[in-house]
């Protein structure tokens, strides 16, 4: 009974490491699978960021490139100029034909020529003009300057183009800022933000101006002084910014949104270029976001660029969720596989833990049987023999129990006798042994009795109560029994002649008129224990 008490204890421990266990396996696979998909997703941010950095900066060169091209068609136009003594109208039309503006050059409005007429040449440059068969042609806005300026030239010289015929750039503070740079450094320049007066009120956009100055002298001024002398006038090009902007943010639906600002300032009034329209790219919580600078052509644009969802949908991969998501999977399979293993274990181990009680206890009463017994009397006698003590053996032998099962049956039998060996091993200590050889014979072993005296006290208080009266299923049974005893080393010195000696012992109890304890008879060749007095 202790040893079942013992093997449940047993297998409590064994589920209790079995849970913690199982508990280390999954958090340690989930710590190694959170550790892969931190490091996958971090991968795949810098992934997605570098990849946001590299379009990014491939939008701000197109931009740039765009730009240059525009300058090279402006120069090429200037050099027209300079070629020629005086540039006809007819002549820059055929020249800026065959640049095929058109379809090689996507996002220009036009290109043109402004030339400069001093106020006393007012008359007769319009005069002149209008004899070219013009006739509505004059210099806008009226008024009086110091000097005007005039589109004379634009090509293609048809639609809304056709607007800005006769045009004074110079009167505008935005475009004269960007005509008087580009005179005085001999270079492009870019004007701010303007609408062109090309706009016709529908679908206005902003937009921006280039210039390339002609000289009197063919380009050769070197200093400042000199260009504002000999210039002539400029070469440009009017630019619709959403058109400027076609084709230039790659694949569509573009995976950037893009914010243009003329300038180095943030803010609404600068804003050339809204791809989507909602000015707040600049606001956008994704932490895709640059603001970088373009400069071309005397001019810094500041570029904000943002991811739009498409872009992290096109770029970020599914591995990290399926890392996460398969090695969840696996470490739920990991423990669920160590967890039968460990239950399998402890199934085994219960198994052959039952086989071995089955081997040592008896069924019955889970008392250890004759075969346990005499291992540890053998074990107790070595001990004993060395320390020189005593041990005892108490054979018990039921008085009249056959009638039990006679009269009642043998489930009461069973069960009185599950009851007797409950009240033995209430008599005997821990360090005791209480076992049932068979039928209705116990043997108690006591490990290290104080001699004689201490066996016959032990033996009285399992003989009172073993006498009492036994309550089974509302029945109650009177049943005794005979006790032999025999002690180490008076009465034998190995485990069978001790074993013998007892259950001679219990026949003379038997003989003695039953219910009583007998003790072994010394053997002849010595003088019989006083067992009284020791
Ligand atoms: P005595 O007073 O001389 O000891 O006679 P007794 O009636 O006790 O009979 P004895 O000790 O000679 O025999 C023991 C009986 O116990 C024999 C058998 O019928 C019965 N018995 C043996 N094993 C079991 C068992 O496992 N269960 C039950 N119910 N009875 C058993
Ligand atoms: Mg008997």
């Amino acid at each position: 009974m202790r040893q079942l008490e013992q093997t449940n204890k047993d297998l409590l421990a064994m589920t209790r490491a079995r849970a913690i266990m199982t508990s280390v396996v999954l958090i340690m696979s989930l710590l190694v699978t959170y550790n892969v998909w931190r490091g996958a997703r971090q991968s795949a941010i810098d992934n997605l960021q570098s990849n946001f950095e590299f379009r990014t900066s491939e939008l701000n060169d197109r931009i740039r490139q765009r730009l240059t091209v525009y300058e090279q068609v402006l120069s090429s136009g200037v050099g027209l100029f300079h070629a020629s003594e005086e540039v006809s109208r007819d002549e820059f039309r055929r020249f800026f034909e065959a640049l095929r503006l058109g379809e090689r050059f996507p996002g220009i409005h036009g290109v043109g020529y402004a030339t400069i007429v001093a106020p006393d040449a007012l008359d007769r440059h319009v005069r002149a003009v209008r004899a070219e068969g013009f006739p509505d042609y004059t210099v806008f806005p009226p008024g009086p300057r110091p000097v005007y300026t005039s589109v004379v030239y634009l090509e293609p010289f048809t639609g809304s183009n056709l607007r800005a015929f006769g045009f004074d750039m110079y009167s505008e503070p935005i475009r004269r800022a960007a005509m008087d740079q580009a005179r005085d450094s001999a270079r492009a320049a870019i004007s701010g933000k303007v609408t062109l007066v090309q706009e016709s009120g529908n679908d206005v956009q902003p937009g921006f101006l280039m210039y390339e100055p002609v000289y009197r002298d063919g380009g050769a001024s070197q200093t400042i002084a000199d260009r504002r002398r000999s210039i002539v006038g400029w070469v440009y090009a009017p630019f619709r910014m959403v058109d400027f902007m076609d084709g230039l943010e790659g694949p569509h639906p573009p995976a950037l949104d893009i914010e243009i600002f003329d300038g180095e300032t943030i803010e609404r009034s600068a804003l050339l270029f809204d791809a989507e329209k909602s000015g707040v790219a600049i606001e956008a919580p994704t932490p895709l976001k640059r603001i970088s600078r373009v400069e071309a052509a005397n001019r810094i644009w500041t570029v904000v660029a943002t991811a739009r969802p498409e872009f992290e949908a096109g770029s970020l991969t599914d591995r990290p969720q399926l890392l996460l998501q398969s090695g969840i999977a696996i470490s739920l399979l990991l423990t669920l596989l160590i967890w039968l293993f460990l239950d399998d274990r402890a199934r085994a181990l219960h198994a052959a833990r039952q086989a071995m009680q089955l081997a040592l206890y008896d069924p019955l009463t889970g008392l250890p049987n004759r075969k346990l017994l005499d291992e540890r009397l053998t074990q107790a006698l070595v001990k004993q023999k060395r320390s020189s003590g005593h041990l005892a053996l108490l054979f018990i032998d039921l008085d009249k129990f056959k009638p039990v099962n006679d009269n009642f049956g043998h489930a009461y039998g069973d069960l009185l006798l599950k009851e007797v060996a409950h009240r033995l091993l209430a008599c005997v200590r821990e360090s005791d042994t209480a076992s049932r050889l068979g039928g209705d014979e116990f043997v108690a072993l006591l490990a290290d009795v104080e001699g004689p005296h201490g066996v016959a006290v032990v033996a009285d208080k399992v003989l009172r109560q073993l006498n009492a009266p036994y309550e089974i299923s509302g029945q109650v049974f009177e049943i005794s029994a005979s006790i032999g005893a025999a002690l180490y080393p008076e009465h034998g010195t190995d485990a069978k002649s001790l074993v013998r000696s007892a259950d001679l012992a219990m026949y003379a109890a038997k003989d003695a008129g039953r219910a009583n304890v007998q003790f072994a008879p010394l053997p002849s060749r010595r003088a019989a224990p006083d067992l009284k007095s020791s």
